[in-house]
């Protein structure tokens, strides 16, 4: 008997394992010669806490996946275990497999881990479906370049996959429709007063998830029973989209009701908003059930057919085509090392108000931290400039940080948060992935958001009780890093100004700061 195992970001019927089979022996001899195994490990929790609602999306995924299949006619099993090796060992024993096969996940350590269980029979691996760029396509496209850029990753992308390309264009598709690669600086609008988004598409849990909240509850109680801290997050009101269906709903209530307003308020941050009109997809590109290149290709045809702006239709298409396969494909062209990177040498330990998910008394924290508690997904800008922002400016250990967002986005996993807190949240990798870090003070969080005005801290004030710590922190950040930064040529600009404060204002915004930063050096 052959046996499958889908790992739990596999979950996709056209799971190249299952296609093998399939064209090998046909449809039914498939299924009849094939057993397939799904593992809920208790074990992923021993190596990190993470957030409930990321962990009901999973297993009740796994659980609607796995039903799924089981209609399709394939054998399938499904394993509750506390270990995934065991769990492994035994189904092995039990049904006389003689080999698997398993899809390459997309994590290096999921790899390693398998590939140290040793199993006695021989091992298939399958080949990713899960992105647009194989890790050879990746490596080949980036090894002549010296300085890898997302830009130029990305016009190659609309070009290899013929995306947004203009057919009346000499020769057809070698340039953009619309003439411009990208409308990023049309995409950065202030919320005007009253900003509101279209309500984001939610799903009543059925049984098997209400099946699996119950679970999650009950191993939050006895972890905390067992002082291990128990499990941040709350894992209700849950409405996440846990099937292909449902998660094929999502796409079609995002093009019907968010592609054309989704460009000039991406960067916008609004209290009580927490979505506006962010797509909201990616938990379920990144679990499997849907597939890049049919989520760009549908947008790609609705947008063109509503005549969605371009700045908009190109905008979230980049966000897929461009930055997920780009930080991807740059996770393993990086190598096992770069997960290390500390360019600034930042030791200082996560504040407690960041696993409790509030209590910063920083109300633009407060607020993302408050939105990420209830549903496990903050959006980007809020990732990048404010959380990401603050644990640079503040000298966050990143190794530490970068766990801390694996275990609390509801689309985290180490391939996403490497490259995206490391890289180009933290700036730890030196300028590998950004080209300069993305520190900002409260005035870029008072501009592009509503927070400040619900503030004890005032956004105008760079030291004292009363200065916004944002402010304090950029320009300790500044002055604490001023010779590395000074050799980047697109900081010169902001260490002329930091030039420009007088002596005696720098000691006592230094001081404010150091109010605002973790004490004990982390070790
Ligand atoms: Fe955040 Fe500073 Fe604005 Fe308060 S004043 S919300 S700390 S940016």
């Amino acid at each position: 008997m052959q046996g499958i195992w889908i790992l739990g970001d596999q979950l996709n019927a056209a799971h190249p394992a299952l296609q093998a089979l399939e064209r090998d022996h046909g449809p039914q001899e498939a299924r009849r010669r094939c057993r397939l195994l799904l593992i809920e490990s208790t074990s992923v929790l021993a190596w990190r806490r993470y957030h409930r609602q990321k962990l009901v999306l999973v297993w009740s995924a796994m659980r609607h996946f796995a039903a799924e299949l089981r209609e399709a006619g394939w054998l399938v099993d499904q394993r509750e275990a506390s270990s995934f090796g065991d769990a492994l060992t035994a189904w092995i024993a039990k049904h006389g497999i003689r080999a698997l096969a398993v899809m390459e996940p997309a994590e290096r350590p999921f790899r390693q881990a398998i590939e140290r269980l040793q199993l006695p029979i021989p091992l298939q691996w399958h080949p990713s479906n899960a992105f647009l760029w194989s890790r050879e396509a990746f490596a080949a496209w980036a090894a002549p370049y010296k300085q890898l850029r997302m830009e130029l990753f990305y016009r190659e992308g609309r070009r290899r996959f013929g995306v947004l390309m203009d057919p009346a264009a000499d020769p057809p598709g070698s340039q953009p429709f619309g003439g411009q690669w990208n409308y990023d600086q049309e995409n950065r609008k202030a919320p005007p007063r009253g900003l509101s988004g279209p309500p984001p598409l939610r799903f009543e849990p059925d049984a098997v998830t209400r099946a699996v909240i119950t679970k999650v509850e009950e191993l939050a109680v006895a972890m905390e029973a067992a002082g291990d801290g128990g499990l941040p997050g709350q894992s209700q009101p849950f409405t996440w989209a846990v099937t292909r269906t449902q998660a094929l709903a999502v796409l079609e209530h995002f093009i019907a009701t968010r592609l054309d307003g989704f460009g000039p308020y991406q960067d916008a941050m609004v209290s009580g908003q927490p979505t506006l009109w962010h797509a909201l997809l990616s938990p379920y590109l990144n679990l499997g059930l849907l597939q890049p290149l049919e989520v760009i290709r549908r947008l790609e045809q609705a947008g063109l057919e509503r005549g969605t702006p371009l700045a908009s239709l190109e905008g979230v298409i980049r966000q897929i085509l461009g930055w997920r396969e780009y930080t991807h494909g740059l996770y393993w062209w990086f190598g096992p090392d770069y997960h290390q990177r500390n360019h600034f040498g930042a030791d200082r330990p996560l504040p407690p108000w960041l696993e409790h998910l509030g209590g910063s008394g920083m109300a633009c924290l407060d607020t993302v931290l408050g939105e990420l508690a209830i549903t496990g997904y903050t959006h980007h800008i809020q990732r990048l400039m404010v959380l990401a922002n603050y644990g640079l400016i503040a000298g966050l250990d990143p190794q530490a940080f970068t766990a801390w967002f694996h275990r609390m986005f509801i689309d985290g996993f180490d391939w996403v948060m490497q490259t995206n807190v490391i890289g180009m949240g933290l700036f730890a990798d030196g300028g590998l992935l950004a080209s300069k870090p993305y520190a900002a003070s409260g005035n870029y969080i008072n501009r592009m958001s509503t927070y400040c005005k619900g503030c004890r801290y005032n956004p105008k004030q760079r030291s004292g009780a009363d200065a916004c710590p944002f402010n304090a922190l950029y320009w300790d950040f500044l002055a604490r890093n001023r010779e590395g930064l000074g050799r980047n040529p697109r900081m010169g600009l902001v260490l002329k100004q930091l030039e420009k404060i007088p002596a005696p204002e720098l000691v006592a915004i230094r001081s404010t700061a150091a109010s605002h930063r973790p004490t004990e050096p982390h070790r």
